[in-house]
């Protein structure tokens, strides 16, 4: 690291759980983030200030105003840019240091081989139940860390997967699909901005401790918070045996 980047990155270095050699790692570190919504805004903000040299970007999204109640990453300019665009070079302009991958189509099995090439971590986004499943089971697969987060109106979820550690993974959470219909009803439910800015940002402070081997993580547990209330609750999740993404790690017909 260059002098600018010592000093721009002090406050990191000070701390002793990462110092400058915690640093290094998170700029030699590459992660794919996918879905780059309300979470997503969040978590690439804070992962481009914290100076991770590699950031993939998976969305094929267009910014509308109505997002930008939620995701701060986004301005009134950018309404009707492609997100990917729009987010890259907002990020620029927040860290020029930094080598931003732009991917602007929608994260599938097939196309997630250059997703997966030299990733260190990746951080699922999205906002659905199809995708949540499918980025899970490459992870698993692949061998990669995922960090999970997931909201629903004024609450919030997050959860690190680890197939190394032979942590649980979303299929142990949720072994059900609830199916389109019920997915559709949610997405027109309201949400409430600073949740998501809450989730967003356990989930790049777990990014950050996985890759500066920093604490431990949130793991085989579920961390929840409740705005309207005012609570956060940790819930212990077992591994499912018969977990249909977790336990059948064979199958890699899915690649191209
Ligand atoms: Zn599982």
């Amino acid at each position: 690291m260059d002098k600018i980047e010592l000093e721009r990155y002090t406050r990191h270095i000070l701390l002793k759980e990462i110092g400058g050699s915690g640093q290094q790692l998170l700029k030699n570190s590459c992660v794919t983030v996918v879905g780059a919504g309300g979470l997503g805004s969040v978590i690439l903000y804070y992962l481009a200030a914290a100076g991770i040299g590699c950031i993939r970007i998976v969305d094929n999204d267009i910014v509308s105003l109505s997002n930008l109640q939620r995701q701060i990453l986004f301005k009134e300019e950018d309404v009707g840019k492609k997100k990917v665009i729009a987010a890259k070079k907002n990020l620029l302009d927040l860290n020029s240091h930094l080598n931003i991958e732009t991917f602007d189509e929608k994260f599938s099995e097939k196309s997630s081989r250059k997703l997966i090439k030299n990733c260190d971590i990746f951080i699922d986004g999205t906002d659905n139940f199809k995708s949540k499943s499918s980025i899970c089971k490459i992870a698993f697969k692949e061998n990669i860390p995922l960090v999970y987060g997931g909201l629903s109106q004024w609450e919030g979820q997050i959860c690190v997967f680890d197939p190394k550690s032979a942590s649980i993974c979303f299929g142990c959470i949720f072994p059900n699909d609830p199916g389109q219909e019920f997915e559709e009803s949610c997405l027109n439910f309201g949400i409430i901005g600073p949740t998501v800015g809450v989730i967003g940002s356990l989930m790049a402070a777990e990014v950050i401790k996985f890759l500066t081997s920093c604490g431990k993580p949130i793991m085989n547990k579920i961390l929840t918070y409740d705005c309207l209330q005012g609570e956060f609750q940790e819930f212990l999740v077992e591994k499912i045996n018969s977990c249909d993404i977790c336990s059948n790690l064979n199958d890699v017909s899915y690649l191209e």
